[in-house]
């Protein structure tokens, strides 16, 4: 049997202290601070922070930091410990839409986004010198870029004594999101972003992404003696981004042809006559299994959230698989891999498991009682091998600490 390679999270003060150390060596002075801001994993609620629905992220004990110094010329200078390309330097006159290009865009199109957005002060406008250490997967669905967008937002919004309240955080997590649609040019949604600032220890975000509200869920899998195991598939499908955007297009369209705000207004109650209606249209079949989707899985959030606070962990996990068997036939986002670990980690005694994340590859997770994660993991690893896939990775979700100061 293969290996089950387990990815932890790093000592948070040990890894801040030695970026410190680094900042010096790379630009010769100490940095004003060390910050970071955790990656996330999604509970339930997928594919609907687009359209005004209900989520349930937590933010993940793996974190980005960053070590950051203000500069006064307008200029941002960033390297990152994952990336080869050395220092890049952008003024910050030269950032906008789909500029600077690469990795540097999640860097400097947060001061670009904070200031669009209304922000002010010699932090946003006279740039910075940073170094970037993730400890976020990339690509793994766990959300390395919006960690890494809030980790420098947090660090700004201190320098220009930003208030750092939950509304302060709002204010923040929206503008991370316009730096990653706009300059790094990735049409998502607000949930990684609101996960990654807004969220505490011990707890997910109820996230409202129709008014932006976030209501605190209390957590506590250990307690109950459950675990939450993310698998990260490591597939990758290259039409990954293509997908998203039609799903995007096609919960429009169907909005449009409802009369609708987004699909969050449509009533469960009138789902059986919106998707009659919808029916009726010429690529309507699709339509259908788009919008009810979204309509039951927005319901599915709410009914997670309310056995949460109820105090029973224990009773979501069919509400995690009806979520995964609907993202797998109804929208159409899922792909053999992500099956594939849903279907061991249910067979293995998952309480539920669901692909998370947009889908097409990268993370799955299965809630499970404590004891049992290493042989679930295991299982999985033999499933991938024996069918010819790429080892899996894993990691262990417990409910962590939004952005904040390191140092
Ligand atoms: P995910 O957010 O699911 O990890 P994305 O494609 O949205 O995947 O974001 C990954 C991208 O974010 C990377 O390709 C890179 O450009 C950027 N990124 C994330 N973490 C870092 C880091 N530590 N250093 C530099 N760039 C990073
Ligand atoms: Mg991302």
């Amino acid at each position: 049997t293969p290996g089950t390679e387990f990815f932890h999270a790093t000592d948070r003060a040990q890894t801040a202290r030695t970026l410190a150390q680094e900042f010096r060596t790379a630009y010769g002075t100490d940095p004003e601070g060390v910050w970071s801001a955790p990656g996330r994993v999604n509970l339930i609620g997928e594919h609907v922070d687009y359209t005004g629905g209900l989520c349930l992220p937590l933010a993940l004990p793996h974190r980005t930091f960053v070590a950051l110094r203000p500069r006064t010329d307008g200029v941002v200078r960033v390297r990152s410990l994952q990336e080869p390309s050395g220092v890049v330097e952008v003024p910050l006159a030269e950032v906008g839409a789909g500029s600077p290009q690469g990795w540097a865009a999640y860097v400097a199109g947060v001061p670009w986004a904070l200031q669009q957005n209304g922000f002010e002060g010699l932090a946003l406008t006279g740039g910075f010198d940073a170094l970037v250490d993730g400890h976020v997967p990339y690509g793994s669905g766990l959300s390395s870029s919006a960690a890494l967008e809030c980790a420098v937002a947090v660090a700004l919004g201190e320098l220009v004594e930003l208030p750092l309240d939950d509304t302060g955080r709002a204010g923040l997590a929206s503008a991370c999101q316009l730096a990653e649609n706009v300059v790094a040019g990735a049409n998502t949604g607000g949930m990684d972003q609101a996960a990654s600032l807004r969220c505490h220890e011990g707890g997910a975000i109820l996230l409202d992404t129709d008014d932006d509200s976030v209501t605190q869920v209390a957590l506590d899998l250990a307690g109950a003696g459950l675990a939450l195991l993310v698998v990260d598939t490591r597939a990758e499908h290259s039409h990954a981004g293509g997908e998203y955007g039609k799903r995007r297009a096609d919960v429009e369209r169907a909005a449009e042809l409802l009369g609708v705000a987004n699909l969050r207004a449509v009533d469960p109650a009138g789902l059986d006559a919106a998707l009659e209606r919808l029916g009726t249209e010429a690529d309507g079949e699709v339509l259908v299994r788009r919008v009810r989707h979204a309509v039951t899985e927005i319901e599915r959030v709410r009914r997670t959230a309310e056995l949460l606070q109820a105090g029973r962990a224990g009773e979501v996990g069919p509400l995690l698989d009806a979520s995964h068997d609907s993202l797998r036939d109804d929208y159409e986002v899922s792909c053999r891999e992500l099956d594939l670990t849903v279907e061991v980690a249910r067979a293995r005694g998952a309480l539920g498991a669901r692909m998370t994340g947009g889908g097409f590859g990268g993370s799955a997770i299965a809630l499970l009682a404590a004891e049992r994660v290493e042989e679930v993991a295991a299982a999985v690893a033999t499933a991938f091998a024996e069918q010819g896939l790429r080892a899996p990775r894993f990691l262990t979700a417990l409910p962590s600490e939004g952005a904040a100061r390191d140092l």
